[in-house]
């Protein structure tokens, strides 16, 4: 069906062509967009003067047919949309200064309270600046599925890269950040929509190559001089080791472990991540790739990445969200969350931890495993909703 003509009877966008993640955040973030959602009714005098009008006017061309009655009514949706734009931005106003004021309200009795001495005031640790540090690892995010994205899929997918670009940055533990088969429509959105920002992106590459081939020259760099540092969750492990630990179907640990000298001659670790796989990632080890499909699809392509993966005879895991989290929903997640788990873990080195600060607090994840007292209690945090893009609610 045609996507522009079905979106007036949405009322859903505000703007179909720039699906960045900077517009998803802000749309997400007003107060209640659904009020947001009901513009005024069109008034008569005022859809005579819009498309509709000139269906009776005075035909320019000749050949030009009179519109059909589903046009009709999308036309009249369409007008009635221009026409509420002004009302939703005096909603969309008049929603933040109220959000503003109770703001406001609830500092002033607060600090009343504190005055009179019915509280204690906040103690607000100092967030202490700390330098992020390089880690030998590398997630590589392939990016061969052009052929099986609508044009707005690789919208989302493009905010759910800077997404990754962003949360890596901004993390303790900083991965090597990789775009393997990098090309097509999504590549051409970064250069001319997005403006070429991504060229900006210090410590991203973006190579032509497969995933394969993008991983055998991260080994070489994870290995060399630039490599990063055994820190946060890898903190520990042996110098000169690599050690990739999953647990296979049958519970049983694979872990392989090599040793200095055989390491120059070791094939790259590579791990596909699919939660179609029947081994679950146990931990994350250095000098290794993990492989994110580069792919916003509903689903609808079950199983793509897992047996892409296995006809390159790479292997493949889930992330334990079973072992850790009861969850109402599936748990295929999107490129950017696996990331970001991924990478809470390396601050962290606890699973339930990065699960609970990521997962969307819609699909209702909770610990499994009963921790300690206090957090057995907590509830989950998330991380706000992320709609655009995600997998399978
Ligand atoms: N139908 C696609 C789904 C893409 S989801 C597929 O065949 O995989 C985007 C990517 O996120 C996946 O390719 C996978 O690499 C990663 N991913 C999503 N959920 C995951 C999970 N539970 N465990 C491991 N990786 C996951």
């Amino acid at each position: 069906m045609d996507d522009i003509g079905e979106r007036p009877s949405k009322f859903r966008k505000l703007d179909t062509s720039e699906d960045t993640a900077e517009n998803v955040i802000k749309n997400e973030s007003m107060d209640n967009p659904a009020e947001l959602t009901s513009p005024p009714s069109v008034k008569e005098e005022e859809q005579e003067e819009d498309p509709l009008a000139s269906i009776d006017a005075p035909a320019t061309s000749a050949v030009a047919p009179p519109p059909s009655k589903s046009q009709q009514k999308k036309l009249i949706k369409q007008a009635a949309w221009e026409a509420g734009k002004d009302y939703r931005k005096a909603k969309r106003k008049e929603l933040h200064k109220a959000k503003v004021a109770r703001k406001a309200e609830a500092r002033q009795e607060l600090e009343e309270k504190i005055a009179k001495g019915e509280i204690e005031a906040p103690v607000v640790p100092k967030k202490q600046f700390r330098r992020p540090m390089q880690v030998p690892i590398t997630f590589l995010i392939d990016c061969d599925f052009d052929e099986y994205m609508a044009e707005k899929e690789i919208v989302s997918l493009s905010a759910q890269l800077t997404r990754c670009y962003s949360d890596n940055k901004s993390n303790q533990y900083r991965t090597h950040l990789v775009m393997s088969s990098w090309g097509g429509r999504l590549k051409t959105r970064f250069e001319i929509v997005l403006a070429n920002t991504h060229l900006g992106w210090k410590g991203v590459k973006y190579l032509d190559s497969d995933f394969v081939t993008a991983a055998a020259e991260m080994h070489d760099i994870m290995k060399g001089p630039e490599g990063g540092k055994l820190a946060g969750a890898l903190a520990g492990e042996g110098e000169g080791t690599s050690e990739v630990k999953i647990i296979t179907e049958a519970h049983q640990e694979v872990t392989s472990e090599i040793s200095d000298e055989a390491l120059s001659a070791q094939e790259p670790s590579i791990v596909y991540l699919s939660s179609d796989s029947p081994n679950t990632l146990d931990r994350l080890s250095p000098n290794t790739t993990y492989v994110v499909g580069g792919i916003v699809d509903k689903n609808r392509y079950k199983g793509l990445c897992y047996h892409r993966a296995c006809a390159r005879g790479i292997q493949t895991a889930k992330l334990p969200i079973g072992e850790y989290m009861t969850m109402q929903s599936r748990t295929v997640l999107t490129v950017n969350h696996v990331v970001e788990i991924m990478l809470k873990w390396l601050e962290t080195g606890d699973w339930g931890d990065a699960f609970l600060a990521v997962i969307p607090k819609r699909k209702e994840a909770k610990l499994r495993v009963k921790r300690d007292e206090e957090e057995d209690e907590s509830e989950n945090e998330g991380n706000g909703e992320e709609e655009d893009g995600e997998q399978v609610s």
